[in-house]
């Protein structure tokens, strides 16, 4: 933040406050950002630390971690200072630290309202994974005390800033094929039965399909068909009761769209299932795999492909993300892009409750 009048003055005359934008300023010496990763679980170790080696706007400065072997293991791996090394309870020491700009919570998803609130309150922009939270309330909650804090949010949907996404995007936008009348999104795959013991397999830590993979088929109706659903109809079945306890295995829905369009979408955890196919009134595209973390393809009724190939979809979505907060923009994909999400959530589970029931949102 600039610290004098005369600061703020000379900041204004070379355009680079982002005020404007309710974001705080940059130190202008900065060309990456230090982003630290909160819980060094899968997502964090295999995909995002790595991708973070290849990022041009950012890079690994700092870890948050429960574990201290992990911390060890890490520091060495990705000479990190010690004093970037943080836990869950001296995390909010990170307002001290100026190495880090960014912390990217990549936490069971119960516990994504709490770090992220954290974060914003000491004064960093968050990146946080999908499904945001829980609840609606929640991802509201998350929203306002980013905004009061003058800090960016934005949600881990990769998918948004994959290239042949944003073409089918674009498709939809453009009515390219016409307008959208049908589509169908399929996100799954079958997870072990230790599943159970995980914290996927508990209600209470924001398990089950819907929330893992669902919000990869919901977030592509909204997004290819450009409406908010109106109403949803859903039901639930599971092929392995003794291990889906809690959440659900497999969940089907339907949304209905202002302008007339349906979408049918299912997710499991029980399933191998990976496509997005849309239906336009002068054509049909589809992408197959439409979600995985690379290989993303497809083709359209007139013959072209969808076939650009993209090095690293979290490099791209974490550049992208610094780029926009460097810029004092908003991130491509803000934190109410995931609570629209939620939201929808919320009416899916309920109509699953009521047996089928046609919820309106
Ligand atoms: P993991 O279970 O593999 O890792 C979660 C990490 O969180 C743990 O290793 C631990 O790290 C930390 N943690 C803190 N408290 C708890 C707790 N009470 N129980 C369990 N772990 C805890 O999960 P993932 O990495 O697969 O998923 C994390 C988030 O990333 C989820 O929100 C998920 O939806 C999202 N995700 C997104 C993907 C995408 O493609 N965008 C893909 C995969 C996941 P530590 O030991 O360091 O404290």
């Amino acid at each position: 933040m600039p610290t004098t009048r005369r600061q703020f003055i000379h900041d204004v005359a070379l355009g680079t406050t982002a005020f404007g934008m309710g974001l705080p300023l940059l130190p202008k010496t900065k060309d990456r950002l230090g982003v630290a990763l909160v819980g060094l679980g899968y997502y964090s170790r295999d995909l995002l630390a790595p991708a973070l080696q290849l990022t041009k706007s950012c890079y690994l400065a700092g870890i948050v971690t429960g574990n201290s072997q992990k911390a060890d293991e890490w520091m060495k791996k990705y000479k990190i200072p010690a004093k970037n090394v943080y836990n869950y309870q001296n995390f909010d020491e990170l307002a001290k630290n100026p190495d880090i700009d960014v912390v990217y919570v990549v936490l069971p998803n119960h516990l994504h309202r709490e770090y992220t609130e954290r974060a914003a309150r000491a004064g960093k922009h968050v990146w946080c994974e999908k499904p945001m939270a829980p609840t609606a309330a929640d991802c509201e909650a998350m929203i306002k005390v980013c905004k009061d804090n003058k800090v960016s949010l934005s949600i881990g949907y990769r998918m948004q800033h994959e290239p042949n996404t944003q073409e089918l995007i674009r498709f939809g936008r453009q009515k390219t094929y016409g307008k959208v009348k049908m589509l169908t999104a399929s996100a799954g795959f079958v997870a072990g039965d230790s599943i159970s013991q995980a914290w996927r397999g508990k209600q209470s830590m924001g398990g089950g399909a819907l929330f893992d993979m669902g919000v990869y088929s919901l977030n592509a109706a909204r997004y290819a068909i450009g409406e908010e659903p109106v109403a949803v109809s859903a039901q639930k079945f599971t092929t392995r009761p003794a291990v889906f306890k809690e959440v659900d295995e497999t969940t089907l829905f339907t949304l209905e769209f202002p302008g007339g369009a349906v979408a049918q979408c299912s997710t499991s955890l029980g399933i191998n299932m990976n496509t997005l196919h849309v239906t336009a009134e002068k054509g049909w595209y589809r992408l197959e795999p439409f979600q995985s973390y690379n290989g993303i393809m497809g083709s359209t009724s007139d013959g072209k492909l969808l076939n650009i190939k993209t090095e690293n979809q979290q490099a791209l979505q974490m550049d992208n993300d610094s780029k926009a907060i460097m810029a004092g923009k908003a991130p491509l994909v803000p934190g109410e892009e995931g609570w629209k999400d939620i939201k929808v959530v919320e009416a899916i589970f309920k109509s699953v409750a009521l047996e089928g029931k046609r919820i309106s949102i």
